[in-house]
């Protein structure tokens, strides 16, 4: 099966999260005439489990090298151009929902590993894969639990890449070693109404809210090599006042604090109450963690991530840890890892697209990876 082939079946699975819709039962067919092993890994509370695969092939002792992926889709929304779920080629492009958030990936390193081992009589070693179909919802019953199953088999990896839409316009121009932490925060204050003119008989909560976000917004550091400073937006100011003669009772504030690695959400909230108790007023502070932040890097992967994709395409990619979530966070736990796709423009959007000669790019850049770990 050629790689665009692979990639026209994975996206006609309709695989919208936590479904997959029998897209990592094709996966596993795939990788079974392959030699791979593969374990079916399905968790979860509900009676359609989340499933997920392990597989990998190995050959004596040597380096284990892992690919992770989700086959999850978003939901793919009206309007579009084409059937979001039947690829369709137009202009040196295939769209579809899932081109390039992951399926694109995916099919490529699989393409890629066949034809490594074909080429590679000598391979010694392991490659494995962690296919998971719960990455773009909850993921508590995805890689996250995979993880954890590793853990307990003892199962060990030395590098991870997960091939998430890294590259920004062009294929190779980013990957990813890390991501910021995300919280979200309500702040409220209350006072006491009354009317606008006569303040002295009221407490208007507004004045001390001022107050404490002028503290909250001082800086938290000046960021890291790797990492830009933590940064605290507000999002909204609330009072839900309708008129214009009225102190109002309470006021809420939202914020989202995107945090670098000097900072976990627990160092983070201490410091969040530290501020507001500076000041003397009465506050409520609600917190809700998604996600923390991480680094596990390796120097040798990203050195030889940094040949392959020089080259293949001659681009010098830029390391980030901008953007959001995804799943490397769990797998930083147990290996380092680095995230590296295909161009992430249309990811999520409408008319969801890869370029062809992208698609091939990134399965030759994932190649000459491989044949540089194994070597
Ligand atoms: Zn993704």
């Amino acid at each position: 099966m050629s790689l665009v082939e692979l990639l026209t079946k994975l996206i006609s699975f309709k695989s919208i999260t936590p479904n997959d819709d029998g897209c990592l039962e094709f996966i596993t067919k795939v990788l079974l005439n392959m030699g791979f092993k593969c374990k079916k890994l399905n968790f979860g509370n509900t009676p359609n489990k989340t499933k997920n695969i392990y597989a990998h092939f190995s050959r004596g002792s040597g380096t284990h090298f892992c690919f992770a992926g989700h086959v999850d889709v978003v939901p793919p929304g009206d309007n579009w151009k084409s059937d979001p779920f039947k690829a369709t080629k137009k202009n040196g492009y295939i769209f579809g929902r899932g081109a390039c958030d992951m399926k694109s990936a995916i099919a490529a390193f699989v393409n890629a590993v066949n034809n490594f081992l074909k080429k590679t009589k000598d391979f010694k070693g392991t490659i494995s894969f962690i296919l998971t179909s719960d990455e773009e919802g909850d993921a508590e019953f995805g890689t996250k639990k995979v993880i954890e199953w590793l853990k307990k088999e003892k199962i060990k990896i030395d590098f991870c890449l997960v091939g998430e839409p890294t590259s920004r316009k062009k294929i190779g121009d980013m990957a990813k070693i890390g991501r910021r932490g995300s919280i979200n925060c309500n702040l409220t204050v209350k006072g006491k109404q009354g009317h606008v003119a006569y303040p002295e008989k009221a407490k208007n909560p507004i004045t001390d809210l001022i107050k404490l976000c002028s503290e909250l917004k001082k800086p938290f550091d000046r960021g890291n090599k790797f990492f830009p400073p933590t940064n605290l937006e507000i999002t909204s100011i609330d009072t839900e006042n309708k008129v214009t003669n009225l102190i109002p009772e309470k006021v809420t504030a939202k914020f989202n604090i995107r945090f670098n690695n000097l900072y976990n959400s627990k160092t983070l909230i201490k410091t969040l109450k530290e501020r507001l108790d500076n000041l003397e007023s009465h506050y409520e502070l609600s917190t809700k963690i998604s996600g923390e932040s991480f680094l596990n890097q390796s120097v040798i992967l990203n050195n030889h991530l940094e040949k392959s994709i020089f080259e293949i395409t001659k681009e010098n990619v830029e390391f980030s840890t901008s953007g959001g979530t995804s799943d490397a966070r769990f797998i930083s736990k147990i290996c380092p890892v680095v995230e590296f796709g295909s161009v992430g423009e249309t990811m999520h959007q409408i008319d969801e697209k890869v370029k062809i000669k992208d698609l091939d790019l990134l399965s030759e850049i994932y190649i000459d990876l491989l044949t540089r770990v194994y070597s």
